[in-house]
């Protein structure tokens, strides 16, 4: 039950609701981007992110999945890691995972209010996990919406530094990287992800 990346389409924007574009478009852009519904750990692409905790030694959500799917190697290798501070990414194998790579990342906790310090920490997020990929040779990885389950950074705020910090990455980064994938678990987040694509990533 694997999910190969030829499974998983380019975002298209007849999919969504138009918005008001805060970028010019750039249709090569638009090509490496995707929208997946579904369990991150079913992907078959070079890393995944994980939203992970401070000590890297496992947790609930997209952590424990993750943890549980690539098995207690996963978690001997990252104890090896002296944890991970808020922002910053950390690389480890996927052991049963069908991803070559899991790059682990800890999203700022806010408990529904958010404030520079915490939209600075997830867009480092994003960033540090993108530059890691690179750093790695990794050209297709997939992004869980992190910080805004347990962690309570609130949705619609973290999908606007999620999309930011992937377009001015791909633009800076062309060459680097073929596919970024949005990996959303819930309609919601679904939802908001396609009507919040078409300000970041404009038609041409
Ligand atoms: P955080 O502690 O960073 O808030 P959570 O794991 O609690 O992380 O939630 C982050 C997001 O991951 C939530 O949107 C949640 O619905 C989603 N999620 C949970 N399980 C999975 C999974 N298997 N694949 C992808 N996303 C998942």
């Amino acid at each position: 039950d694997y999910i190969s990346l030829d499974k998983v389409p380019v975002w298209k924007h007849s999919d969504t609701a138009s918005a008001k574009p805060l970028y010019k478009a750039h249709d090569e852009l638009n090509q490496k981007i995707s929208l997946f519904r579904g369990d991150i750990t079913k992907l078959e692409i070079d890393a995944i992110a994980n939203a992970a905790n401070k000590t890297l030694l496992g947790g609930g959500g997209v952590d424990g999945a993750i943890h549980r799917g690539a098995g207690p190697l996963l978690r001997k290798e990252c104890s090896t890691l002296g944890g991970c501070e808020t922002g910053e990414a950390k690389i480890t194998g996927a052991y049963g995972l069908p991803a070559k790579y899991v790059i682990h990342t800890v999203g700022p906790i806010a408990h529904g209010s958010v404030g520079e310090t915490e939209r600075r920490a997830l867009r480092d997020c994003y960033y540090n996990c993108l530059c890691t990929a690179t750093e790695n040779q990794l050209r297709t990885v997939a992004f869980p919406c992190i910080s805004t389950g347990v962690y309570g950074y609130p949705p619609e705020q973290a999908v606007e530094v999620a999309l930011k910090t992937v377009r001015e990455y791909l633009e800076d980064n062309p060459a680097q990287m073929d596919r970024v994938i949005f990996c959303v678990f819930l309609k919601s987040d679904e939802d908001l992800y396609k009507s919040r694509l078409p300000a970041y990533f404009p038609e041409g």
